[in-house]
């Protein structure tokens, strides 16, 4: 409001202008908040200034040292050093003295769903509590679901948290996975042909997803249908595939790939069209050079074809020499389900070199596509084994691609501006920059010096409001694997 009212040249239609605004803005700014949500929320003021602190900005620069960040009704004012930014005399200051400040996460790849595993099948289970509250408290202001089992749920809290009722990011609802039969996993929607895919991007476009997942076994013809659906409505298609080649849904104008190069059967030289084998896919990377020529060829003909790449570098974290729950989320899952888990990781000790060693390049190869100019967004895919836990998961993606040779500021862009991008939201969110939405994580250290820091959260802004990131972590201990 101050600024507004700056700009305008004659004292008397200032004012008008003023009046205008102000109520145009208490109208979008009046954000109320159950009882429930507003517990963990601890700074809520019209104007709010962070003074002196670290600032990484989402863009891959340099983070900067002493910078003040003032925001007010959910907007960034202005950004800048410390000595020469104004901080108005009304606003709260929050001293950011040894902390450093992002942009809230924009996470790509996320579930409202854990991996409860039984003897005979793959189950997974709803987590409408735990879940989306664990997000926002790990940094993500904005995520991508990417595929459901429960989407009028994952729908239903879309609308709850932006109307208050609920603790969670934004939300890109991704409809139900697009999958012919294969494996037997009891959740996931299975397809019949290539109409009925269509079909089902309708339907659920209407009931609003806005996202589309294709999965391993659903064929050219399926993704076809898929993709000239969606493109139809201007909603976007990725996918975690095998029956079709990386190079193949990239030709088909597919957006988005998922899980970096780890579901490429591009290289397995038995393959035959629209049918996948998952170990012989699996060998064929294992074996493939991580300099390889023809890997590079996949890349540069994803690059020209706009094909956005997603990292989830937690789910396939190795068992030996690493944490149970990547990002040290153990706690939060309840006993018995912690027990199984345990049990697993376990049985993995000292047996899963291979897996490490594929692990490693498949760092090397998401900093490849980077470097050479490729989209790299990043989520965290809370499934696998039960090892990974939102929020948490959060944090450890980001220590992840640090670890595979980028710098914490790249590593931030790829989880914040990048994935804005990809949404077409980055005029709005990714960046800390005047005009953009007040979406900003503090963390207590600095993540450039030590990126283990970043579990430090301390509070998350979304759209200006500052919650209590310990607070929520707290809050859902021993709750994973119930709700
Ligand atoms: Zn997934």
């Amino acid at each position: 409001m101050v600024v507004i009212f700056i700009i305008c040249g004659y004292e008397k239609s200032c004012l008008i202008l003023t009046v205008i605004l102000s109520a145009v803005t208490l109208k979008s700014f009046s954000q109320k908040y159950t009882p429930q949500v507003s517990a963990y929320i601890k700074i809520n003021a019209p104007t709010i200034a962070i003074t002196d602190v670290k600032l990484i900005d989402g863009t891959g620069k340099p983070a900067k040292e002493h910078q003040t960040v003032v925001f007010s009704n959910g907007k960034i004012v202005s950004v800048g050093d410390t000595k020469k930014i104004k901080v108005p005399t009304d606003a709260q200051v929050i001293e950011g003295t040894g902390k450093t400040l992002t942009p809230g996460l924009v996470m790509l790849h996320e579930h409202l769903y854990y991996t409860l595993p039984v003897d005979n099948f793959f189950n997974i289970s709803e987590m409408p509590y735990s879940f989306p509250r664990l997000y926002l408290a790990g940094g993500a202001t904005t995520v991508r679901t990417a595929g459901s089992i429960e989407p009028q749920t994952d729908l239903a809290l879309k609308r709850m948290i932006t109307e208050g009722k609920v603790i969670g990011p934004d939300m890109d609802v991704t409809a139900p996975y697009i999958e012919e039969q294969g494996y037997e996993i009891p959740a996931l929607n299975v397809i019949k042909g290539p109409e009925d895919a269509a079909a089902t991007v309708n339907f659920w476009a209407d009931r609003g997803c806005t996202s589309f997942k294709m999965y391993v076994h659903a064929t050219q013809a399926d993704m076809v249908a898929v993709v000239r659906e969606a493109h139809k409505r201007h909603l976007k298609v990725t996918g975690h595939i095998g029956a079709v080649t990386y190079h193949e849904a990239a030709q088909i104008g597919i957006d988005n790939l998922e899980h970096g190069f780890l579901a490429s059967s591009d290289f397995d030289s038995l393959k035959t069209e629209n049918e996948v084998d998952d170990s012989h896919e699996r060998q064929s990377l294992i074996k493939l050079d991580v300099n390889s020529p023809k890997m590079k060829a996949l890349m540069q003909f994803m690059i020209d074809k706009h094909t956005t790449l997603t990292s989830t570098l937690t789910v396939f974290e190795p068992s030996t020499g690493h944490e149970m729950v990547p990002g040290g989320g153990e706690d939060a899952i309840t006993p018995l389900v912690k027990e199984m888990v345990q049990k697993r990781w376990q049985v993995a000790q000292n047996k899963d070199q291979a897996g490490a060693a594929l692990f490693k390049k498949e760092q090397s190869w998401e900093k490849q596509f980077y470097d050479m100019g490729g989209l790299l967004v990043a989520g965290t895919d809370p499934t696998g084994a039960g090892r990974v836990v939102s929020g948490y998961s959060n944090h450890r993606e980001i220590e992840l691609l640090v670890e595979g040779g980028f710098t914490p500021e790249q590593a931030i862009k790829i989880c914040t501006l990048n994935g804005a991008v990809y949404l077409e939201r980055e005029k709005e969110i990714g960046t800390i920059a005047p005009g953009k939405r007040a979406d900003l994580v503090l963390t207590d250290g600095d993540i450039t010096t030590d990126i283990k820091n970043i579990r430090k959260t301390e509070l998350v802004f979304k759209n200006g409001v500052g919650f209590d990131s310990q607070k929520i972590f707290e809050s859902v201990k021993g709750r994973v694997g119930i709700n």
